[in-house]
């Protein structure tokens, strides 16, 4: 980038199907649209956990500045209302020996997740949020085959070495809890986090409201740097001195980290509300999730009735590497069937059942699962690319940003800022061929564990 150069933005975010977390609740109020000429000392743009992270850190260390956010679409209608809600400290890479590199590294990993989970727990004590919005309960990770067991007993051996506390649970453990005897094995972890992401991100907006400005479609579309910046949206402007990118593998499209993200989608269904006859034959307790102990296999979660939502199930399953920044109507049609065979093993009690959304949403990745963080241009952040793990680690890079622009060091920060630059991608046309064949290769392999 050079000085004073104006900052197009070349593609705003396009979410394939509902963000089904966010619809089955009661329809939340608007935030304004921008439609005049503002100005501000700070603008977030981006409402997902990066941007509220970064708005409430500023609202806390320059709470009499004006802040402002400016999000695309509507809040949690993003990634940040698509996801499975799982808020993990520990590492997630389950067959890896380390999940950073080394025991050093993750302990740090582990030090800085669990500041960030705790700084999300501490605006749900805030802000007054329901246990099932932001549950302290832990997580379970789940093997249905004799692969996924092993990679249990890999990840136990790690979380030995680390001195971390876990408990196995045995095949009728997982049934009384889940309901479905398809899980032979299970792992708790006390330390994780569970999340209605969407209830999260609402509940986190209105209690930020009055500290912040917020405004809902308001995609900012340009950027005149200069010693006030100039940000451009459809129907307004604001100029402030400060921005904090906060919109994940997008802020490519504002021409930062150019061949150096990964865009990855990832795709889920949720059921229809179970009627009372349908929860008694199911079982197990109301609320639930399970991690897949195959990193590629499928994720599941039971939550229980939420502000008129419903009982119902979600999978997740399924990853493809879509460097445009947009899925395919091919690539939600095999998510779908992959998803209704995963549901059909693991709840036969249930067969016939009509899944009521389908959709996908946009992870960001580095080729060495660095964050694409730090000032980009004069007074200009990113908190970007969250390496898939997003609700933690976009919260985290979202406090960071706010800290390293206000404070210029912290104690979070020098552990934070102890990493690289995201690496250099392979070319085109090699990177996204062989990326999509190791995905369907590696979800082959998982077995019945997808
Ligand atoms: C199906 C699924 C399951 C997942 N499960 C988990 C999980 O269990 N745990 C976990 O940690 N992560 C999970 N993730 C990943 C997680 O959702 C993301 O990593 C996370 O949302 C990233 O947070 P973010 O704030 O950085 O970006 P986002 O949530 O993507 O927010 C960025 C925001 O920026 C906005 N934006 C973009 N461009 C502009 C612009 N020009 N102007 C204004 N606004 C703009 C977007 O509309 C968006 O709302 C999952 C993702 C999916 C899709």
């Amino acid at each position: 980038m050079t000085d004073n150069k104006i900052i197009n933005v070349k593609r705003l975010p396009k979410d394939p199907g509902p963000a089904a977390w966010n619809r089955i609740l009661t329809d939340a109020t608007p935030y304004a649209q921008l439609d005049q000429t503002l100005q501000a000392d700070w603008v977030v743009v981006g409402g997902g956990f990066s941007g509220i992270a970064a708005a409430r850190r500023l609202s806390q260390l320059v709470g009499n500045e004006k802040i402002v956010l400016l999000e695309a679409g509507r809040l949690a209608d993003g990634p940040a209302g698509r996801n499975s809600g799982f808020m993990i400290d520990l590492p997630h890479e389950l067959n890896s020996e380390s999940y950073a590199g080394s025991q050093e590294r993750d302990r740090q990993q582990i030090y800085l997740n669990r500041a960030a989970i705790d700084f999300a727990g501490d605006m749900a004590e805030d802000f007054a949020m329901d246990t099932r919005i932001y549950d302290r309960c832990g997580k379970m990770t789940g093997a249905g085959s004799d692969k996924g067991i092993a990679h249990i007993d890999s990840y136990c051996a790690h979380l030995q070495a680390l001195g971390e506390p876990f408990e196995l649970k045995s095949a009728r453990d997982m049934k009384d809890w889940t309901g479905t005897d398809f899980y032979q094995k299970g792992l708790y972890t006390p330390g994780a986090v569970m999340i209605q992401p969407a209830a999260f991100i609402r509940a986190a907006a209105e209690g930020l409201a009055d500290s912040i400005s917020i405004f809902e479609n308001s995609p900012v579309t340009s950027i005149e740097p200069g010693d006030r910046h100039t940000l451009i949206t459809p129907n307004g402007k604001v100029q402030a001195r400060n921005i904090i990118l906060a919109v994940n593998g997008h802020v490519q499209s504002f021409g930062f980290y150019p061949r150096r993200l990964l865009h990855v989608f990832t795709y889920a269904s949720m059921t229809r509300a179970l009627t009372a006859d349908e929860v008694r034959r199911l079982g197990g307790v109301s609320d639930w999730g399970m991690l897949p102990a195959d990193p590629m296999g499928t994720t599941v979660r039971r939550s229980s009735d939420l502000m008129g939502s419903g009982d119902r199930l979600v999978v997740r399953n399924h990853a493809t590497l879509n460097q445009s920044i947009e899925a395919s109507p091919a690539n939600m049609r095999r998510a779908a069937k992959l998803q209704d065979r995963a549901f059909a093993n693991r709840f036969p009690m249930l067969a016939g059942i009509d899944m009521e959304y389908r959709w996908g949403g946009r992870l960001c990745l580095s080729w060495n699962s660095m964050p694409a963080f730090g000032e980009v241009e004069d007074r200009i952040w990113s908190a970007c690319c969250q390496n898939g793990l997003g609700t933690v680690k976009g919260t985290l890079s979202g406090m960071m940003a706010a800290e390293q622009a206000v404070l210029g060091q912290s104690e979070l920060l020098s552990e934070f800022l102890d990493h690289q630059q995201p690496s250099l991608l392979p070319p085109e046309p090699f990177l996204s061929l062989g990326a999509n064949a190791t995905m369907l290769w590696k979800e082959w392999q998982a077995g019945i564990e997808l």
